[in-house]
Protein backbone atom coordinates (compact mmCIF):
# COMPACT_ATOMS: atom_id res chain seq x y z
CA UNK A 1 0.00 0.00 0.00
CA UNK A 2 1.39 3.38 -0.84
CA UNK A 3 1.52 4.94 2.79
CA UNK A 4 2.14 8.17 1.50
CA UNK A 5 -0.71 8.92 -0.41
CA UNK A 6 -3.80 9.76 1.65
CA UNK A 7 -6.60 7.03 1.30
CA UNK A 8 -9.35 9.50 0.34
CA UNK A 9 -8.94 11.51 -3.07
CA UNK A 10 -11.01 14.39 -4.62
CA UNK A 11 -11.71 13.11 -8.61
CA UNK A 12 -12.19 15.83 -10.76
CA UNK A 13 -13.96 13.87 -14.29
CA UNK A 14 -17.09 15.77 -15.26
CA UNK A 15 -15.95 19.28 -13.03
CA UNK A 16 -16.72 21.92 -15.57
CA UNK A 17 -14.25 23.84 -16.24
CA UNK A 18 -15.67 27.30 -14.98
CA UNK A 19 -16.29 25.35 -11.46
CA UNK A 20 -13.03 23.52 -11.43
CA UNK A 21 -10.55 25.95 -9.75
CA UNK A 22 -12.88 27.19 -7.29
CA UNK A 23 -14.07 23.25 -6.25
CA UNK A 24 -10.18 22.71 -5.84
CA UNK A 25 -10.06 25.39 -3.31
CA UNK A 26 -12.73 24.59 -1.43
CA UNK A 27 -11.83 21.00 -1.67
CA UNK A 28 -7.93 21.94 -0.11
CA UNK A 29 -9.58 23.88 2.54
CA UNK A 30 -12.32 20.86 3.33
CA UNK A 31 -9.18 19.00 4.06
CA UNK A 32 -8.63 16.85 0.81
CA UNK A 33 -4.78 16.50 0.00
CA UNK A 34 -5.43 14.45 -3.00
CA UNK A 35 -6.65 15.28 -6.92
CA UNK A 36 -7.41 12.42 -8.75
CA UNK A 37 -6.89 14.42 -12.95
CA UNK A 38 -6.87 13.41 -15.64
CA UNK A 39 -5.63 15.09 -19.64
CA UNK A 40 -8.90 13.86 -21.03
CA UNK A 41 -11.01 15.84 -17.71
CA UNK A 42 -10.48 19.31 -19.88
CA UNK A 43 -10.06 21.02 -16.74
CA UNK A 44 -6.77 20.65 -15.83
CA UNK A 45 -5.19 24.00 -16.44
CA UNK A 46 -8.18 24.97 -14.11
CA UNK A 47 -7.05 22.40 -11.72
CA UNK A 48 -3.56 23.86 -11.75
CA UNK A 49 -5.28 27.71 -11.24
CA UNK A 50 -6.59 26.44 -8.16
CA UNK A 51 -3.60 24.45 -6.82
CA UNK A 52 -1.36 27.43 -7.48
CA UNK A 53 -3.93 29.52 -5.61
CA UNK A 54 -4.13 27.28 -2.89
CA UNK A 55 0.20 27.09 -2.39
CA UNK A 56 0.09 31.13 -3.31
CA UNK A 57 -2.14 31.53 0.00
CA UNK A 58 0.00 28.95 2.14
CA UNK A 59 -3.13 26.95 2.92
CA UNK A 60 -0.92 24.31 1.83
CA UNK A 61 2.38 23.52 0.34
CA UNK A 62 3.69 21.52 -2.66
CA UNK A 63 4.94 18.62 -1.00
CA UNK A 64 1.75 18.32 1.14
CA UNK A 65 -0.28 17.39 -1.77
CA UNK A 66 -0.50 14.03 -4.03
CA UNK A 67 -1.47 14.94 -7.57
CA UNK A 68 -2.48 12.01 -9.90
CA UNK A 69 -3.05 13.07 -13.66
CA UNK A 70 -2.88 10.27 -16.89
CA UNK A 71 -1.62 10.09 -19.83
CA UNK A 72 -4.41 10.17 -23.03
CA UNK A 73 -5.10 6.96 -25.09
CA UNK A 74 -3.74 9.72 -28.18
CA UNK A 75 -0.77 9.98 -26.29
CA UNK A 76 1.16 5.98 -26.34
CA UNK A 77 3.70 6.24 -28.75
CA UNK A 78 6.87 6.50 -27.21
CA UNK A 79 7.56 9.76 -28.46
CA UNK A 80 4.76 11.06 -27.19
CA UNK A 81 4.47 10.30 -23.76
CA UNK A 82 6.77 12.98 -22.51
CA UNK A 83 4.95 15.17 -24.57
CA UNK A 84 1.58 14.40 -22.99
CA UNK A 85 3.34 14.74 -19.57
CA UNK A 86 5.19 17.98 -20.23
CA UNK A 87 1.65 19.63 -20.99
CA UNK A 88 -0.26 18.24 -17.93
CA UNK A 89 2.43 19.29 -16.08
CA UNK A 90 2.30 22.94 -17.30
CA UNK A 91 -1.31 23.49 -17.27
CA UNK A 92 -1.20 21.86 -13.63
CA UNK A 93 1.60 24.25 -13.13
CA UNK A 94 3.69 21.72 -11.25
CA UNK A 95 7.27 20.31 -11.53
CA UNK A 96 6.48 16.93 -10.95
CA UNK A 97 3.45 14.44 -10.54
CA UNK A 98 3.06 12.63 -7.47
CA UNK A 99 1.80 9.43 -9.84
CA UNK A 100 1.04 8.75 -13.74
CA UNK A 101 -0.87 6.43 -14.89
CA UNK A 102 -1.97 5.02 -18.32
CA UNK A 103 -5.51 6.16 -18.57
CA UNK A 104 -6.92 3.21 -20.69
CA UNK A 105 -5.37 0.07 -22.00
CA UNK A 106 -6.42 1.33 -25.73
CA UNK A 107 -3.73 3.28 -28.26
CA UNK A 108 -6.11 5.69 -30.43
CA UNK A 109 -3.89 7.42 -33.39
CA UNK A 110 -2.05 10.64 -32.36
CA UNK A 111 -3.51 13.85 -32.52
CA UNK A 112 -1.15 17.10 -32.46
CA UNK A 113 -1.68 18.90 -29.42
CA UNK A 114 -2.14 22.16 -31.19
CA UNK A 115 -4.62 20.57 -33.34
CA UNK A 116 -7.37 19.57 -30.81
CA UNK A 117 -6.87 19.08 -26.55
CA UNK A 118 -7.98 16.83 -24.81
CA UNK A 119 -8.04 15.18 -27.92
CA UNK A 120 -10.79 12.61 -26.34
CA UNK A 121 -12.07 9.71 -28.82
CA UNK A 122 -12.86 10.26 -32.18
CA UNK A 123 -9.97 10.98 -34.47
CA UNK A 124 -11.42 14.19 -35.97
CA UNK A 125 -14.87 14.73 -34.58
CA UNK A 126 -15.19 17.57 -37.96
CA UNK A 127 -15.05 14.87 -40.36
CA UNK A 128 -18.01 13.71 -42.85
CA UNK A 129 -18.06 10.82 -41.08
CA UNK A 130 -15.82 10.97 -37.53
CA UNK A 131 -14.48 7.51 -36.51
CA UNK A 132 -12.36 6.29 -33.37
CA UNK A 133 -8.70 4.92 -34.92
CA UNK A 134 -7.15 2.26 -32.76
CA UNK A 135 -3.25 2.95 -32.90
CA UNK A 136 -0.61 -0.43 -33.45
CA UNK A 137 1.55 0.90 -30.34
CA UNK A 138 2.13 -2.26 -27.62
CA UNK A 139 1.68 -1.40 -24.08
CA UNK A 140 5.45 -2.62 -23.52
CA UNK A 141 6.51 0.27 -25.25
CA UNK A 142 4.35 3.34 -23.63
CA UNK A 143 5.67 1.57 -20.29
CA UNK A 144 8.46 1.87 -21.30
CA UNK A 145 8.31 5.70 -22.18
CA UNK A 146 6.64 6.15 -18.37
CA UNK A 147 10.03 4.39 -16.99
CA UNK A 148 11.48 7.40 -18.91
CA UNK A 149 9.44 9.78 -17.13
CA UNK A 150 10.74 8.79 -13.32
CA UNK A 151 14.19 8.45 -14.56
CA UNK A 152 13.97 12.00 -15.70
CA UNK A 153 12.06 13.34 -12.47
CA UNK A 154 8.62 14.48 -13.94
CA UNK A 155 6.89 11.76 -11.94
CA UNK A 156 7.45 9.87 -8.51
CA UNK A 157 5.63 6.91 -9.38
CA UNK A 158 3.83 4.90 -12.70
CA UNK A 159 0.60 2.84 -12.63
CA UNK A 160 -2.42 1.72 -15.08
CA UNK A 161 -5.64 2.06 -15.15
CA UNK A 162 -8.56 -0.19 -16.46
CA UNK A 163 -6.03 -2.94 -16.99
CA UNK A 164 -7.48 -6.79 -16.16
CA UNK A 165 -5.28 -9.19 -14.72
CA UNK A 166 -3.71 -11.00 -18.05
CA UNK A 167 -2.46 -7.16 -18.53
CA UNK A 168 -0.97 -7.23 -15.24
CA UNK A 169 0.76 -10.11 -15.37
CA UNK A 170 2.00 -8.89 -18.63
CA UNK A 171 3.28 -5.65 -17.39
CA UNK A 172 5.04 -7.29 -14.46
CA UNK A 173 6.77 -9.75 -16.77
CA UNK A 174 8.55 -6.71 -18.46
CA UNK A 175 8.46 -3.58 -15.82
CA UNK A 176 12.07 -2.42 -14.92
CA UNK A 177 9.89 0.36 -12.91
CA UNK A 178 7.02 -1.86 -11.31
CA UNK A 179 3.29 -0.17 -11.64
CA UNK A 180 2.59 1.64 -8.17
CA UNK A 181 -0.70 1.61 -8.45
CA UNK A 182 -4.06 -0.22 -10.39
CA UNK A 183 -6.88 2.05 -10.51
CA UNK A 184 -10.06 0.65 -11.67
CA UNK A 185 -13.95 0.97 -10.98
CA UNK A 186 -14.65 -1.21 -8.04
CA UNK A 187 -17.86 -0.41 -5.98
CA UNK A 188 -20.30 -2.86 -4.19
CA UNK A 189 -21.89 -4.01 -7.60
CA UNK A 190 -18.60 -4.47 -8.81
CA UNK A 191 -16.19 -5.95 -6.23
CA UNK A 192 -13.58 -7.21 -8.72
CA UNK A 193 -12.08 -9.30 -5.70
CA UNK A 194 -10.05 -11.61 -7.99
CA UNK A 195 -8.23 -8.59 -10.00
CA UNK A 196 -7.64 -6.63 -6.90
CA UNK A 197 -6.19 -9.84 -4.94
CA UNK A 198 -3.77 -10.28 -8.10
CA UNK A 199 -2.92 -6.63 -7.77
CA UNK A 200 -2.32 -7.06 -3.97
CA UNK A 201 0.01 -10.14 -4.94
CA UNK A 202 2.64 -8.01 -6.88
CA UNK A 203 2.60 -5.73 -4.54
CA UNK A 204 0.40 -3.16 -6.51
CA UNK A 205 -1.39 -0.58 -4.22
CA UNK A 206 -5.60 0.02 -5.59
CA UNK A 207 -7.57 3.05 -5.95
CA UNK A 208 -11.30 2.29 -6.68
CA UNK A 209 -13.02 4.87 -9.18
CA UNK A 210 -16.76 5.33 -9.28
CA UNK A 211 -16.56 4.41 -5.32
CA UNK A 212 -20.55 5.35 -5.02
CA UNK A 213 -21.46 3.32 -8.34
CA UNK A 214 -24.26 4.52 -10.38
CA UNK A 215 -24.41 8.23 -9.18
CA UNK A 216 -21.64 9.54 -12.12
CA UNK A 217 -23.82 7.79 -14.86
CA UNK A 218 -26.43 8.72 -14.36
CA UNK A 219 -26.27 12.52 -16.27
CA UNK A 220 -24.45 10.12 -19.25
CA UNK A 221 -27.29 7.90 -19.24
CA UNK A 222 -25.43 4.98 -18.46
CA UNK A 223 -27.13 3.88 -15.46
CA UNK A 224 -30.71 3.15 -14.61
CA UNK A 225 -32.11 5.13 -12.07
CA UNK A 226 -33.07 1.99 -10.03
CA UNK A 227 -29.32 1.25 -10.20
CA UNK A 228 -28.07 3.56 -6.94
CA UNK A 229 -25.88 1.81 -4.40
CA UNK A 230 -27.32 4.94 -1.56
CA UNK A 231 -30.56 2.95 -1.39
CA UNK A 232 -29.00 -0.48 -1.58
CA UNK A 233 -30.68 -2.28 1.87
CA UNK A 234 -27.34 -3.52 3.53
CA UNK A 235 -26.06 -0.08 2.73
CA UNK A 236 -28.98 2.11 4.41
CA UNK A 237 -28.97 -0.57 7.53
CA UNK A 238 -25.23 0.40 7.91
CA UNK A 239 -25.50 4.00 7.59
CA UNK A 240 -28.37 4.01 9.67
CA UNK A 241 -26.54 1.71 12.50
CA UNK A 242 -23.76 3.80 12.97
CA UNK A 243 -25.95 7.25 11.95
CA UNK A 244 -23.82 7.62 8.96
CA UNK A 245 -24.40 8.79 5.09
CA UNK A 246 -25.35 5.61 2.53
CA UNK A 247 -21.96 7.82 0.86
CA UNK A 248 -20.06 7.98 3.75
CA UNK A 249 -20.79 3.44 4.20
CA UNK A 250 -19.64 3.16 0.58
CA UNK A 251 -16.57 5.13 1.06
CA UNK A 252 -15.71 3.20 4.13
CA UNK A 253 -16.51 -0.22 2.81
CA UNK A 254 -13.92 1.08 -0.58
CA UNK A 255 -11.21 2.08 1.94
CA UNK A 256 -11.94 -1.23 4.67
CA UNK A 257 -11.47 -3.44 2.18
CA UNK A 258 -7.96 -2.09 1.50
CA UNK A 259 -8.81 0.34 -1.82
CA UNK A 260 -8.08 4.03 -1.59
CA UNK A 261 -11.28 5.98 -2.82
CA UNK A 262 -11.59 9.23 -4.85
CA UNK A 263 -15.08 10.44 -4.59
CA UNK A 264 -16.28 13.53 -7.12
CA UNK A 265 -18.82 16.26 -6.07
CA UNK A 266 -19.06 19.39 -6.89
CA UNK A 267 -20.93 20.32 -3.42
CA UNK A 268 -18.99 21.69 -0.67
CA UNK A 269 -21.28 20.13 1.88
CA UNK A 270 -20.42 16.87 -0.09
CA UNK A 271 -16.97 17.16 0.05
CA UNK A 272 -16.97 17.25 3.71
CA UNK A 273 -19.08 14.42 4.14
CA UNK A 274 -17.18 12.01 1.78
CA UNK A 275 -13.93 13.42 3.63
CA UNK A 276 -15.69 12.13 6.85
CA UNK A 277 -15.85 8.69 6.89
CA UNK A 278 -13.51 7.79 9.36
CA UNK A 279 -14.69 7.82 12.62
CA UNK A 280 -17.04 4.49 12.37
CA UNK A 281 -15.70 1.02 11.18
CA UNK A 282 -18.41 -1.49 9.55
CA UNK A 283 -18.78 -5.04 11.10
CA UNK A 284 -17.42 -8.29 9.59
CA UNK A 285 -21.17 -8.93 8.78
CA UNK A 286 -21.97 -5.41 7.37
CA UNK A 287 -18.49 -5.75 5.05
CA UNK A 288 -19.88 -9.10 3.94
CA UNK A 289 -23.92 -8.10 3.29
CA UNK A 290 -22.44 -4.91 1.18
CA UNK A 291 -20.17 -7.08 -0.75
CA UNK A 292 -22.87 -9.59 -1.61
CA UNK A 293 -24.23 -6.74 -3.43
CA UNK A 294 -21.89 -7.52 -6.18
CA UNK A 295 -23.60 -8.17 -9.74
CA UNK A 296 -20.49 -7.72 -11.81
CA UNK A 297 -22.06 -4.43 -13.17
CA UNK A 298 -19.39 -2.20 -14.89
CA UNK A 299 -21.04 1.09 -15.53
CA UNK A 300 -17.52 2.11 -17.38
CA UNK A 301 -16.78 0.05 -19.93
CA UNK A 302 -15.38 1.14 -23.24
CA UNK A 303 -17.01 -2.31 -24.77
CA UNK A 304 -20.43 -0.26 -24.27
CA UNK A 305 -19.57 3.40 -24.31
CA UNK A 306 -17.36 3.15 -27.39
CA UNK A 307 -19.85 1.76 -29.58
CA UNK A 308 -22.98 3.72 -28.36
CA UNK A 309 -21.31 7.14 -28.03
CA UNK A 310 -18.79 6.62 -30.92
CA UNK A 311 -19.76 3.66 -33.13
CA UNK A 312 -16.57 1.73 -32.13
CA UNK A 313 -16.94 -1.21 -30.99
CA UNK A 314 -14.19 -2.01 -28.23
CA UNK A 315 -14.33 -4.29 -25.75
CA UNK A 316 -11.11 -4.55 -23.42
CA UNK A 317 -12.64 -6.52 -20.33
CA UNK A 318 -13.86 -9.39 -22.31
P1 LIG B 1 -18.21 9.02 -7.94
O1 LIG B 1 -17.22 9.88 -7.30
O2 LIG B 1 -18.47 7.66 -7.39
O3 LIG B 1 -19.64 9.73 -7.99
C1 LIG B 1 -19.80 11.07 -8.36
C2 LIG B 1 -21.28 11.37 -8.40
O4 LIG B 1 -21.86 11.17 -7.10
C3 LIG B 1 -21.59 12.77 -8.79
O5 LIG B 1 -22.77 12.74 -9.56
C4 LIG B 1 -21.84 13.48 -7.46
O6 LIG B 1 -22.77 14.52 -7.64
C5 LIG B 1 -22.43 12.37 -6.62
N1 LIG B 1 -22.06 12.46 -5.20
C6 LIG B 1 -20.84 12.76 -4.68
N2 LIG B 1 -20.86 12.72 -3.34
C7 LIG B 1 -22.12 12.39 -3.00
C8 LIG B 1 -22.76 12.20 -1.74
N3 LIG B 1 -22.10 12.35 -0.60
N4 LIG B 1 -24.08 11.84 -1.74
C9 LIG B 1 -24.74 11.68 -2.91
N5 LIG B 1 -24.18 11.84 -4.12
C10 LIG B 1 -22.89 12.21 -4.16
O7 LIG B 1 -17.91 8.82 -9.48
P2 LIG B 1 -16.82 9.29 -10.53
O8 LIG B 1 -16.72 10.77 -10.60
O9 LIG B 1 -17.10 8.55 -11.78
O10 LIG B 1 -15.47 8.68 -9.95
C11 LIG B 1 -14.63 9.41 -9.07
C12 LIG B 1 -13.35 9.83 -9.75
O11 LIG B 1 -12.67 8.70 -10.26
C13 LIG B 1 -13.55 10.69 -11.00
O12 LIG B 1 -13.90 12.02 -10.70
C14 LIG B 1 -12.20 10.53 -11.65
O13 LIG B 1 -11.23 11.36 -11.01
C15 LIG B 1 -11.91 9.07 -11.41
N6 LIG B 1 -12.30 8.17 -12.54
C16 LIG B 1 -11.31 7.52 -13.21
C17 LIG B 1 -11.62 6.71 -14.31
C18 LIG B 1 -10.54 6.00 -15.04
O14 LIG B 1 -10.79 5.47 -16.15
N7 LIG B 1 -9.35 5.93 -14.51
C19 LIG B 1 -12.96 6.57 -14.70
C20 LIG B 1 -13.95 7.21 -13.98
C21 LIG B 1 -13.62 8.02 -12.90
P3 LIG B 1 -22.41 16.06 -7.27
O15 LIG B 1 -21.16 16.42 -7.99
O16 LIG B 1 -23.62 16.79 -7.71
O17 LIG B 1 -22.25 16.06 -5.76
Amino acid sequence: MLTEMPRIGFGLWKIPQEDTAASVVDAVRAGYRHFDSAADYANEAETGRGLANVIAEGLVKREELWITSKLWNTFHAPEHVEEACRKTLGDLRLDYLDLYLIHFPIALEYVPIEARYPPEWLHDPDAAEPVMKPAPVPLHQTWAAMEALVEQGLVKRIGVCNYNSALIHDLMSYARIKPAMLQIEAHPYLTQEKLIRCARVYGIDVTAFSPLGAQSYFELGMADAGESLLGAAPVLVAAQSHGRTPAQVLLRWGVQRGTAVIPKTSKPERMRENLDFDGFELSAAEMAAISALNQNRRFNDPGVFAEAAFGAFHPIYD
